[in-house]
């Protein structure tokens, strides 16, 4: 029997944290829970959980900064939970990193039906090569250190491949140039942002143009974005 699934329920209310607890663990889950945001973030680096249940109001830390502090350093899957239904959150949830989002309350169902999706999403970009990244025809292999655009590899130096990278790893959401910057060059880095222009023209020369494809866009006054 495969290991069973270990999921990490950030929740406050100890109602809601104990509910959801009985549930999973009938459902064959292992899980553990935290009520503190701060310590959440801690153990959720440091401990092996599977998937995270993060509620939004928690003391300490918020689920929006745990989330997108988590994204800078691990993958893991998140879904978070929250008392208010507002689109405004689920946009700003997902823009920090989280997987799906569900609105409280509802029915364990959805529950469920929503992590065997996320977890079943996640098992398909996880190749027996190893972790896979990908936009359209352009893939990445990070345990390879390989990029192939339509099946080509393309030979990128290392801050090109960790410029894609970081790009890859946020698909979808505008990185602005402090952001990258920060991320690909060190806190460091003492140049100002153009060399952040001008190594996104050495990536689009080498994976957009030979290829007739638009990966990187450019979002006016605030930075690039790679999408589908
Ligand atoms: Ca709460």
């Amino acid at each position: 029997m495969a290991e069973p699934l270990r999921i990490f329920i950030v929740e406050d209310e100890r109602r809601i944290a104990r509910f959801l607890q009985i549930e999973l663990e009938h459902e064959g889950y292992k899980t553990a829970v935290e009520s503190n945001g701060t310590r959440a973030f801690e153990r959720i680096i440091q401990e092996k959980y599977d998937l995270v249940l993060l509620d939004l109001m928690l003391p300490g830390m918020d689920g929006m900064t745990i989330c997108r502090k988590v994204r800078e350093v691990s993958q893991i899957p998140i879904i978070m939970l929250t008392a208010k239904d507002d689109v405004e959150d689920k946009v700003n949830g997902l823009d920090n990193g989280a997987d799906d989002y569900l609105t409280k309350p509802f029915a364990i169902q959805e529950l469920l039906a929503r992590i065997r999706n996320v977890m079943r999403r996640r098992a398909e970009t996880d190749t027996p090569e190893g972790e896979k990244l990908q936009v359209r025809d352009l893939v990445m292999y990070p345990s390879r250190y390989e990029v192939q655009v339509k099946g080509q590899e393309v030979q990128l130096t290392k801050k090109e491949y960790s410029l894609l990278e970081y790009l890859l790893r946020n698909k979808r959401t505008v990185l602005t140039r402090d952001q990258i910057l920060q991320e690909v060059w060190g806190y460091d880095y003492a140049g100002d942002t153009n060399v952040v222009d001008v190594y996104i023209r050495y990536l689009r020369a080498k994976i957009d143009d030979p290829f007739q494809e638009k990966f990187i866009y450019t979002v006016r006054g605030v930075g690039y974005a790679i999408k589908d």
